[in-house]
């Protein structure tokens, strides 16, 4: 079968031919339709330190997808033939305590699809059917193709509650603009975004960011004062991984204030400790999507009559992937998504 893969220690990736993936008992296959593009999947293809010291050379990658049950091990009950499904790119163990006590999200033994293992940039995937998601008939394939990221943005979103918070997002990246429509669809008052690049800060505008604030051009407490935020931000959602979005974001918490992290910030970040302490800021790290409440609010956001469709900005064939990655590369894109029918 067709896939991209990462041949050579090396930037970049190639199309080309793998053999058809095993289906274990407990397994599904699926045919993909689409797959969307990571930011992960841009340092797998950068071939940055991260992904020097993590991707396993040859092996095809790729995490984001929507496709059809084309088969399935003896074991499993639930899923049929034609069924679409997206799935939970996070395969936990199943025995660790955390699994134990259906908090899988916390699995200290997680092994990622396209990271740690072969991946859904391909004709077919194999995963266990319990990491399988069906996707309802009304949510068309490309949003269910990026259902990974949204899942980050909902589970950091939906940490704590918003209903007539003011919010501050830091990092216009695909989650980020994600996390901003999520914040106004569920009652954040003012849902202030954070970024350096115009483009995204664009989108983040189109999917109701109260301000989009380019913070190489505006101060963020001049857009505060505008607001009449005179104390500060209820709840912050760092999604840029850059430690100086960071340290702002902390400065210009309420006390009592509640951050989640998603972003991945350099290992040696350091912050001004003293805003956490005296303002009493709760601190929550996010890693994926909760297994699978998460799966389950999307839908629901997405009936609900939640859009984030304009984030979706390119299509491309798998044939042309490398066009798709070099729009996801420039900056100059919300998700890219290919087609591999
Ligand atoms: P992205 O890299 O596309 O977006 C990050 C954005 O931050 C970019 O638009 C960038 O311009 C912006 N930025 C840079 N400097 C900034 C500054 N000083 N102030 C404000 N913004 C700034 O990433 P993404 O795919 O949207 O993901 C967001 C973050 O979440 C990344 O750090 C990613 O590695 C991380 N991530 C974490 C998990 C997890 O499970 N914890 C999962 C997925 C992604
Ligand atoms: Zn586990």
């Amino acid at each position: 079968m067709k896939a991209l893969a990462k041949l050579t220690r090396d930037k970049g990736l190639t199309l080309t031919d793998v053999p058809m993936p095993e289906v274990g008992h407990n397994d599904l296959l699926i045919k993909i339709t689409k797959t969307a593009i990571c930011g992960t999947d841009m340092h797998i293809w950068n071939w940055d330190e991260w992904a020097q010291k993590t991707i396993p050379v040859p092996m095809h990658v790729g995490h984001e997808y929507i496709g059809v049950v084309a088969d399935m091990g003896q074991e499993v009950t639930g899923f049929k033939i034609g069924d679409r499904v997206s799935g939970e790119g996070h395969i936990t163990c199943g025995h660790c305590r955390n699994c134990r006590a259906g908090r899988r999200h916390l699995c200290r033994n997680t092994v990622g699809v396209g990271v740690n293992r072969a991946g859904a940039f391909a004709e077919y995937l194999v995963i266990p059917a319990f990491n399988a998601f069906p996707i309802p008939a009304e949510i068309p394939d490309d949003l269910a193709a990026i259902f990974d990221p949204f899942g980050n943005a909902v589970h950091t979103a939906l940490s704590f509650n918003l209903i007539g918070e003011d919010v501050l997002i830091t990092g216009a990246g695909p989650i980020g603009i994600m996390a901003v429509a999520i914040a106004k669809h569920v009652g954040a008052r003012h849902v202030v975004i954070t970024d350096v690049n115009e483009y995204r800060l664009d989108l983040a505008r189109q999917m109701g960011a109260t301000r989009a604030v380019n913070v190489m051009q505006q101060d963020l407490k001049s857009v505060m004062s505008e607001l009449h935020m005179t104390e500060g931000f209820d709840v912050g959602l760092e999604m840029s991984g850059n430690p100086i979005a960071f340290r702002q974001m902390l400065e210009q918490m309420n006390h009592g204030g509640k951050v989640a992290l998603l972003g991945i910030p350099p290992a040696d970040t350091s912050i001004d400790w003293n805003q956490v302490i005296f303002k009493g800021l709760e601190i929550k790290g996010i890693y994926g999507r909760e297994m699978f409440e998460t799966w389950y609010k999307m839908v629901a956001l997405i009936q609900s009559g939640l859009d984030i469709s304009p984030l979706i900005t390119h299509h491309f064939n798998v044939n042309d992937f490398e066009q798709g990655f070099a729009v996801m590369g420039s900056g100059q894109s919300g998700k890219v998504i290919l087609d591999w029918r």
